[in-house]
């Protein structure tokens, strides 16, 4: 199972895209606008969207990627989400005032879009790559994904801040090779962390102390905010130096 990073940015400009990451040549997990770097040709092959929460900067590909391969395939595209997420998207994207209602184009019975229930600690099995969502703390319904290949395991935390049923799931995990979390702020934007319901250095610290795994996964830090990502990576380094955390970069390739 192979995991390659198309945005880990809590922003866009330049290099930046926001949060998706490429499975094999079928699968999303998150759908920001990393998806736009795939070529028409990668578009039309995937089959399948895992979503951590309904967030602009993580599901705003969906409605374009739709609108751009639907008559290029024969079968829907599965969109996994809970069934809050799900509640959020139909009802203020696919409205037919944002965007079509994909989920009843052409018609209802062989709509392009086909959402699937997740729930948390219950495993996708898509041919042996297994997903499976793992609690977060939001402030809209939010779920991470423990991805787990032949080999390895990977923990994706989503947009989350101080959760401790997340790492009650992740200590369950015994083959945990990658920990992918966000920090989308600076310690100086601590208040505004704990409002938006996300984590800064000071409380990414605090989470990855409750992780009981030695050796230790390899930690890589997400959704930093543009413009901070030296300083927000500089404090950790300074005051988590034992947590050994880099940045995630896009292109970046996991195999499990
Ligand atoms: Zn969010
Ligand atoms: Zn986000």
């Amino acid at each position: 199972m192979r995991v390659k990073v198309l945005g880990c940015s809590g922003g866009i400009g330049g290099i930046l895209r926001t949060t998706s990451f490429l499975i094999d040549h079928d699968i999303l997990v998150d759908a920001g606008t990393g998806v736009g770097d795939l070529l028409f040709e990668q578009l039309v092959e995937i089959d399948h969207i895992f979503i951590t929460h309904s967030h602009l900067d993580h599901i705003t590909s969906i409605p374009l990627l739709a609108d751009t391969v639907f008559g290029m395939r024969n079968k829907p595209v599965h969109v996994y989400a809970t069934a809050e997420t799900w509640e959020i998207i139909k009802s203020h994207i696919f409205n037919w005032k944002i965007w079509p209602d994909f989920t009843v184009i052409p018609d209802k019975i062989n709509p392009f879009l086909v959402w699937k229930e997740i729930r948390i600690g219950e495993t996708v099995n898509l041919g042996g790559r297994k997903f499976t969502p793992v609690p977060a703390n939001h402030v809209v319904p939010a779920i991470g994904f423990h991805l787990e290949g032949h080999s390895s395991s990977m923990v994706f935390t989503g947009d989350t801040t101080t959760c401790d049923a997340l790492w009650d799931a992740v200590n369950r995990i015994d083959n945990l090779k990658y920990l992918v979390i966000e920090t989308a702020f600076s310690n100086a934007e601590l208040e505004l962390a704990k409002m938006s319901k996300h984590l800064c250095p000071s409380l990414l610290i605090e989470e990855l102390a409750k992780l009981k795994h030695n050796p230790r996964p390899r930690t890589y830090i997400t959704h930093l905010k543009p413009g901070e990502g030296e300083i927000i990576m500089r404090e950790i380094e300074s005051d988590a130096y034992e947590f050994n955390a880099r940045p995630l970069y896009n292109g970046h390739i996991f195999e499990l």
